[in-house]
């Protein structure tokens, strides 16, 4: 099959990679230029600038220029094309409704390439982004505008998770494929014929309405499920002494109803989907007159979960950020990804600044460079206090505080590096309790605040008006 994948960023262009080592003639198109001829390479250091995820340059490396090819020139490769993916962005709007400018720009773009084909037989057009409920008709409405000829417009949502993409594109636990024609149906289940009858993958076909409303449902159930961790049993651990929360999480996940996915308390999920998501979800029902209540305290109890540390270091450790200099480890908004986009250290990093923190240093195995983007001193002045450095040695050296932000793996034993690198009084705000040995570092004179725990202060000279802390039980 002819596939052209149009949108090669995380989702595209793992898309791109998988289909073509399947077998499928897979052509990536995108507006980037510099992606194309990055990609072009299939060397890793090129392909990871942009899209960082296990396993893809590999694929990518053995099948470039065989089976995948790149192209910024739409109208040079849609001859004999049988299925179009769209794997755009679709970000949120201040309002939270879902901007399809860039969707509608190129789908009348792609209404002109499908026009002036010679080759008149059916062609599938997916979207495989998250857009609204009802996109599909919409975009059927803009393709046979601009004369598109003899097409379908069909829902093919995407459910990986960033950090673990190629893996679950390889094998995913559900396809889900929304058409109005036979035709359609024929085309995707050529193009997923491994998955089609697989023991393991439920292929689910259905309306493009409701596979719209699956993508919309699944993610925000899963932000939901975060955020109730995060707003009752964290809280639970923060305000008892005594209660453990970790135990907690065994115990109540012991049920096999209850997921133990999500049940790890954090400061907030991070991503490119689950707050855009939630918040077009919120549109989209308010636009039907429904109540959305739920859905917006999910949202909320999220955004102020992201920097609600700093607020505790303050209330309960008596700490003052101001001329601060403090070490911020885990940029990106999860481990094993560079992709920086609503990442939880974006809230804290800012949360920082505006309480007057003199310098922050800031480190992250993959995203230092994405980082360096978003914290980008021409669009704010204050972001000229941040450091990059290339180890948590070199970022927590000289701090008078230490934020995790990120569940990196290398954080783990990040106690040694403090213990050996910086003196007490000291804090430690940790946001994803990925500090198992906390003890020892209080019992060695240092602060330690997690998320899920009460604050654990040790007897400080310079902390006279925390007696109470110093009275509450280990946990
Ligand atoms: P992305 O920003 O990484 O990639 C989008 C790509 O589209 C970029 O390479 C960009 O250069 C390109 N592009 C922009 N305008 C274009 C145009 N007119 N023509 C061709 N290319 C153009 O976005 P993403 O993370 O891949 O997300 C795409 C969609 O998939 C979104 O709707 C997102 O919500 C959804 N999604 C993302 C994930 C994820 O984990 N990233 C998971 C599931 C679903």
């Amino acid at each position: 099959m002819k596939i052209i994948v149009i949108g090669t960023g995380y989702v595209g262009l793992v898309h791109a990679a998988v289909c073509s080592e399947f077998g499928h003639e897979v052509y990536g198109y995108d507006t980037d230029a510099g992606k194309m001829e990055a990609f072009a390479t299939g060397r890793a250091e090129q392909i990871e600038r942009h899209v960082n995820e296990p396993g893809l340059s590999g694929i990518i490396r053995e099948t470039v220029g065989k089976y995948l090819h790149f192209s910024s020139r739409l109208e040079s490769i849609i001859e004999g094309v049988d299925a179009i993916f769209l794997c755009l962005p679709t970000p949120a709007r201040l309002d939270g409704s879902t901007n399809l400018d860039i969707y509608e720009g190129s789908v009348r773009h792609l209404a002109g390439a499908l026009a002036g084909r010679k080759d008149k037989r059916r062609v599938t057009v997916i979207n495989k982004s998250t857009v609204p409920i009802g996109t599909a008709r919409h975009l059927e409405g803009l393709l046979e505008k601009g004369g598109a000829g003899n097409f379908g417009v069909c829902s093919n949502p995407e459910f990986l998770a960033e950090g673990t993409a190629v893996a679950q594109a390889l094998e995913p636990d559900r396809v889900v494929v929304g058409c109005d024609h036979p035709e359609d149906f024929k085309i995707l289940g050529q193009v997923y014929s491994q998955f089609k009858n697989h023991v393991k993958i439920k292929y689910i076909e259905t309306t493009p309405e409701t596979a719209e409303g699956i993508k919309y449902v699944a993610n925000t159930m899963l932000l939901t499920y975060i955020s109730f961790w995060n707003g009752v049993g964290a809280k639970l651990g923060e305000k008892i002494p005594g209660l453990d929360i970790d135990a907690l999480r065994v115990g109540v996940t012991a049920d096999d109803r209850i997921s133990t996915w999500g049940s790890l308390v954090s400061n907030g999920a991070g991503g490119s989907c689950f707050g855009k998501d939630i918040r077009s979800l919120i549109y989209q029902l308010q636009r039907l007159g429904v109540n959305t209540k739920m859905l917006e305290s999910s949202y909320e109890v999220n955004e102020y979960q992201k920097v609600y540390l700093i607020d505790r270091a303050i209330n309960e450790a008596g700490f003052s950020f101001n001329n601060k200099t403090v070490a911020v480890i885990g940029l990106a908004f999860k481990h094993n990804t560079n992709d920086m986009r609503d990442a939880s250290s974006i809230d804290v990093i800012e949360g920082l600044l505006a309480k007057g923190v003199a310098k922050v240093m800031a480190y992250d195995p993959l995203a230092n460079e994405a980082a360096k983007e978003v914290f980008d001193p021409k669009a704010n002045v204050l972001f000229e206090k941040i450091e990059f450095c290339d180890s948590p040695n070199k970022a927590i050296k000289g701090t008078d505080a230490l934020f995790i932000s990120s569940d990196c793996d290398e954080f783990r034993g990040v106690s040694g590096t403090i213990r050996s690198t910086v003196k007490p009084p000291y804090l430690v705000l940790d946001g994803r309790r990925m500090i198992p040995d906390y003890k020892e570092l209080v019992e060695n004179g240092y602060t330690y605040l997690a998320v899920g725990s009460t604050a654990l202060v040790p007897d400080m000279p310079d902390m006279p008006d925390m007696p109470d802390m110093k009275d509450k039980p280990d946990k």
